[in-house]
């Protein structure tokens, strides 16, 4: 059965507006994905009906939105197929999710100690290590990339020892579109003792989450990278870890009893969700997995495929092309350089002309100064881009190519 691309779109309003006067083709999805109907009736449904805040209320209402709530949370594990909802922690997002767990796992870090990071991590999943490393006298250290995007495994194996306290990877790099072999990082990182992070962001909208099977100890996303909004994410944490390590953020909530002088914490998940959580936003994402869910994550993927294959091929016709990321698995992101063209004002053109990408370092300039190149333009697919777009936006790049050479 052929994608259903047109019914699709229909749930995406945003989508069908001009801008310049020429049909906006949105291909800044890696940045942040548009929201259907369904997913924004969900959020304006708590607010129009059910708004209340959770867990201390007696009245209707607000056992409601408990029991919503709770069952989004539930709705999630069984998505990525965590071992129990008490492994979902609502944060903001990714960047949250990767500093609650640097901030929680201080002590964990000795002076001398090493953490592990890929060259091609995002800024959230780098920056966070670094200043932990610099607080405890720990070293990080860097997993390099290869020409063509890969990860240099026997480099990451070799470095794996006692020392090494964490390995942070990406699952799918926001830049390259690179699917690291995570499920293989996570046996390497487990045969020597060590513990591994999973940075999935870009992971959720285009493959397959399953973190029992990735074998991951942590697993951060963002819900508006999957058709959920801004402001909601996850940190999946295994039990055996949370439990033991210490809260992140102190206050309502996450407490059990309190005096003036002690307190004893919560029970999981909500040891880690100090203060009111964002309900609507954790409802959107249970609806936005579902929307996703329905579709089936593997149709998706075969259809991003295509619009990514089909675009790579045009773009490659183009005289001075260089593609930047050509990893045997890649998915939906496609940057690229063109000789004698600055990425930003092919973007500013690719805009007069209704093309939405994005251009520059993709918070990732240690990446860009690894591969020795200083940014540049990424289109990025969803489920609601189509061939047509993929046409427009390849003519587009030669067009502007041509004006600006
Ligand atoms: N990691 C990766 C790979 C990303 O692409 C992003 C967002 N661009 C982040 C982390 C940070 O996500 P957020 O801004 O939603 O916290």
């Amino acid at each position: 059965m052929p994608f259903p691309v047109e019914k699709i779109r229909a749930d995406f309003p945003v989508l069908n507006q001009q801008v310049h006067d020429k049909p906006l083709v949105y291909l800044d999805n890696a940045a942040t994905t548009q929201k259907p109907v369904q997913v924004i009736n969900r959020l304006s449904d708590y607010y129009l009906k059910e708004n209340s805040n959770v867990h201390r209320g007696v009245h209707l209402l607000s056992q409601k939105a408990t029991e919503d709530y709770e069952k989004a949370r539930t709705t999630i594990a069984q998505y990525i197929n965590a071992a129990d909802s008490k492994e979902i922690i609502f944060t903001r997002g990714t960047t949250e999710s990767v500093n609650l767990l640097a901030t929680v796992l201080e002590e964990w870090i000795q002076p001398g100690d090493a953490i592990l990071v890929s060259a091609m991590e995002h800024h959230s999943n780098l920056v966070p290590w670094q200043q932990l490393c610099k607080r405890r006298n720990a070293d990080l250290k860097i997993v390099p990339v290869n020409d063509k995007g890969e990860l240099d495994l026997e480099f990451l194996k070799k470095k794996l020892n006692p020392q090494v306290k964490l390995v942070a990877v990406n699952h799918i790099s926001n830049v390259l579109g690179t699917i690291n072999p995570v499920k293989e990082i996570v046996k390497m990182a487990h045969d020597a003792g060590v513990p591994v992070l999973i940075d999935g962001a870009q992971a959720l909208a285009h493959t397959k989450v399953d973190v029992q099977e990735i074998g991951a100890d942590f697993y951060a996303f963002s819900g508006h990278k999957v058709y959920a909004p801004m402001g909601i994410g996850v940190l999946y944490g295994r039990e055996t870890w949370m439990r033991r390590l210490p809260p992140y953020q102190f206050g309502g909530e996450m407490i059990d009893r309190v005096s003036f002088d002690e307190v004893t914490f919560n029970e999981l998940p909500y040891k880690y969700e100090a203060g009111t959580p964002n309900v609507g936003g954790a409802l959107a994402l249970e609806s936005a997995l579902q929307y996703v869910q329905n579709l089936g994550i593997e149709a998706i993927r075969k259809h991003e495929d295509v619009l990514l294959e089909k675009a790579t091929h045009q773009l490659m016709k183009i005289n001075g092309m260089r593609i930047i990321g050509e990893a045997k698995d890649k998915t939906a992101v496609l940057s690229f350089l063109v000789d004698g063209v600055h990425p930003y004002d092919l973007g500013t053109l690719l805009d007069q002309m209704g093309v939405a990408v994005r251009t520059g370092y993709h918070c990732a300039e240690p990446l860009m100064q690894h591969m020795g190149i200083s940014g540049t333009v990424r289109a990025s697919f969803a489920l609601y881009n189509t061939e047509q777009e993929v046409d427009i936006f390849t003519e587009s790049v030669l067009k502007a190519v041509n004006m600006l050479r």
